[in-house]
């Protein structure tokens, strides 16, 4: 089938089997424009538990679909592809987390929602990049261990000072590869373009930029920043909400690898199958479903920003 025979046949299963289409900033364009609702994992996780549907086809990385399975359990949640996994929740397992956390005498544990949904069952809260300053600053505790990623709990720690923050060694592959140099080139380049970057970039890519914040953020940055040029610091597949939102503006992404291959995984071909087949189905037990929706939950109580 074609790609616009595909997506017709998408669209009519989905009607078919009362199904929605939740798909991350970072996915090709031909699923975001066809999916339900577009969105960074929090947002599309909590949108799921409003939606009105029997099915719901998470297109995004699997700890995404895990965590909508968690606030949606009564609900049939598919991935359409098994092996889209995050690279950066995989850098931290439950049994590690409950080691160091020995170690270090019992500090509070903040998960990153890129965590796979064991470590949110040891976690005491839950944080995305849009609200992880606010959840370690609304804490009672002094001592937090960040799970997993060391740039976006660097970004915290610098945030928030008055607690000690102890960082976990994970990093996202894609956010990790960006070089000054690039950065330094593009700016050159095109010397009225605002930069926007993602917090899980490394510090001196931080450092040079306008703007710090999560692909939500970024979107409305670039929305109410009266400029005509941004520097991107994120997965290029935010690039499609950008140009919807703001077709005078022009774009660039830093360096030539910001593509997440894991998000890249999904395809329209499987997004059907998903559909026609209802593979490939999350399942968790009772158990890690209560324990996980416990740090999830409180972080949803915390202020995005
Ligand atoms: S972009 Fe990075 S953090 Fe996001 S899903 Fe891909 S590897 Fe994980």
């Amino acid at each position: 089938m074609t790609n616009e025979e595909l997506k017709k046949e998408i669209l009519k299963l989905k009607k078919e089997k009362n199904a929605v289409i939740l798909a991350h900033y970072y996915q090709i364009d031909d699923i975001q424009e066809i999916a339900d609702v577009r969105g960074d994992s929090l947002a599309l996780a909590i949108e799921a538990t409003k939606l009105n549907s029997d099915i719901i086809v998470f297109c995004g990385v699997r700890f995404m679909a895990e965590t909508a399975k968690v606030l949606c359990p009564d609900r049939k949640v598919l991935i359409p592809e098994i092996n889209s996994v995050c690279p950066l929740a995989d850098m931290a397992t439950k049994e590690e987390v409950l080691k160091k956390k020995e170690e270090l005498g019992n500090p509070t544990v903040v998960s990153y929602v890129n965590t796979n949904v064991d470590v949110k069952t040891v976690s005491d809260i839950c944080c995305t990049s849009a609200n992880a300053v606010n959840v370690v600053k609304s804490l009672d505790e002094n001592r937090v261990l960040f799970v997993p990623d060391r740039n976006l709990g660097s970004y915290v720690k610098e945030q928030v000072q008055e607690k000690e923050v102890i960082l976990w060694d994970g990093y996202c592959p894609v956010h990790e590869e960006y070089s000054t140099k690039d950065l330094k080139k593009l700016k050159e380049e095109h010397p009225d373009a605002k930069v926007a970057v993602h917090p899980e970039s490394p510090k001196a890519i931080r450092d040079m930029a306008d703007f710090i914040g999560s692909t939500s953020g970024i979107i409305n940055y670039v929305s109410k920043t009266d400029a005509n040029e941004f520097i991107i610091g994120t997965e290029e597949g935010i690039l499609y909400e950008l140009k919807l939102n703001n077709p005078g503006k022009e774009f660039y992404i830093i360096g030539s690898k910001s593509v997440c291959t894991n998000m890249k995984k999904i395809t329209l071909e499987s997004l059907y199958r998903a559909l026609k087949d209802e593979i490939y189905e999350i399942e968790l037990d009772e158990e890690t479903i209560e324990l996980a929706k416990k740090p999830i939950e409180r972080m949803i109580s915390i202020k995005r920003t």
